[in-house]
């Protein structure tokens, strides 16, 4: 059987494929559904590694399948026969961000106003070195791996986009297991935590339609200014008069436009925001609540409301419990316990969270931060870098938690 040393070893000795690859990335970032030129690298090498490939899953998805190879009843001591066989869901992201990159580097973007400031660059090329351990070991796991390189998470609408192409299904996940680099924990620590770890993404956006007249006359017109201020005010008491303090949930108002000089009062102001929570029941009395307030107080004010609420958003990313230990439980092997931890939730979010809802599964922030060198800045920032050190650690990592899921949790 193949112990975490050797994994750690062989993911080790890919550092410098693994650098060449992701600085490649780097240098030619695409954005959401336009990753045209990542997904061939993706198929390409795939296909080179014996996977079948499917290209075009979520308009620039790539999705990989490769069947293990170990021998009936060569179970690893201490298997949970009864777990198998599996089929493991393992999900990488491709997009860049719409960022002109500050960084002075050899592989600096080459592509004006796009950047991988958020590491899907490294996340691809992880990946592509976990298909590759997965299938040099094939003989040591049974079931299916199905990998997938996934399109537009920064726009919340790839992992949508491949599941609505048939991605859970035929051969359909039974587990699921993604990551993400993160600027901002030191190196190879590694973070997984039970339960929601990571917010729902709604959003809303209002339109105020009042009567514009002449800003000395504000009583001959109704005046959108005032009740949006009036809106936007009685907005903060959502989340500290509504949502139960044990509950978490944010309302940020992000936009506010309206008008145009200082003495007329306008038709029309508009302004929108994100609602973050950890559970669809918040997000819903989130979406209750904006409503009641934004409505009250239009016919308070005798202005016209439009509210609008997008059709879908994002979960909140659930990690399944048991999927979380098996995970930490590899990592206090490969990075030692000192360096694994159960308690990290950001109110951020990430479209894994599709997956995760759908299949029990666990996501993974490790550490890419090094303030000895410099790395610290946060994602989406155009300064975004990570230490090169996380490709490897980060591919053992995925590697041998996909085996000891495929071969028995107990394994
Ligand atoms: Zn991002
Ligand atoms: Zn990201």
């Amino acid at each position: 059987m193949t112990t975490h040393e050797q994994l750690r070893a062989e993911a080790a000795a890919l550092q410098e494929w693994l650098t060449e690859l992701r600085r490649d990335l780097h240098a030619h970032p695409e954005l959401a559904f336009q990753e045209l030129r990542t997904a061939g690298i993706v198929a390409q090498r795939l296909a080179e590694l014996g996977y079948e490939v499917q290209t075009g899953v979520g308009k620039t998805g790539v999705v990989g399948i490769l069947e293990g190879a170990r021998a009936a009843g060569a179970a690893p001591a201490g298997a949970l026969s009864g777990n198998l066989p599996q089929v493991l869901l393992l999900r990488f992201d491709m997009d860049a961000l719409p960022v002109r990159e500050l960084n002075d580097v050899p592989y600096c973007s080459r592509h004006d106003g796009v950047m991988h400031a958020c590491g899907h660059d490294a996340h691809t090329a992880i990946g592509l070195a976990v298909a590759e351990l997965l299938a040099r070991h094939r003989a040591g796991w049974a079931g299916t791996v199905k990998v997938i390189f996934q399109p537009a998470e920064e726009t919340i609408q790839g992992a949508l986009a491949m599941i609505r192409d048939g991605v859970l299904k035929s051969p359909a996940p039974t587990c699921v297991l993604s990551m993400h680099v993160n600027s901002r924990k030191p190196l190879g620590t590694v973070h997984v935590t039970d339960g929601p770890m990571m917010a729902a993404a709604d959003g809303f956006s209002v339109t105020v339609r009042g009567r514009g007249t002449h800003g000395a006359n504000p009583h001959e017109g109704a005046d959108p200014i005032v009740a949006a201020a009036q809106m936007v005010t009685a907005l903060q008491s959502v989340v500290s008069r509504n949502i139960s303090p044990l509950d978490t949930a944010v309302v940020t108002v992000g936009y506010i436009h309206g008008g145009t000089a200082q003495n007329i009062i306008p038709d029309v102001v508009e302004f929108g925001g994100t609602l973050r929570s950890y559970d669809e029941a918040t997000t819903l009395l989130l979406r209750k609540r904006v409503r009641a307030i934004v409505e009250g107080i239009a016919q308070a004010m005798s202005v016209a409301v439009d509210i609008a609420f997008p059709e879908t958003y994002a979960p909140p990313l659930m990690n399944d419990p048991a999927m979380s230990e098996i995970v930490r439980g590899v990592a206090r092997e490969l990075v030692g316990a000192q360096n694994v931890y159960g308690d990290y939730r950001m109110m951020g979010s990430e479209d894994a969270a599709y997956f995760l809802k759908a299949v029990p599964g666990a996501y993974a922030f490790i550490g890419a931060g090094n303030v000895e060198k410099g790395i610290m800045e946060p994602h989406h920032s155009p300064r975004f870098q990570i230490d090169e050190a996380v490709l490897p650690i980060a591919a053992a990592l995925v590697t041998a938690s996909a085996m000891r899921l495929l071969n028995g949790a107990s394994s």
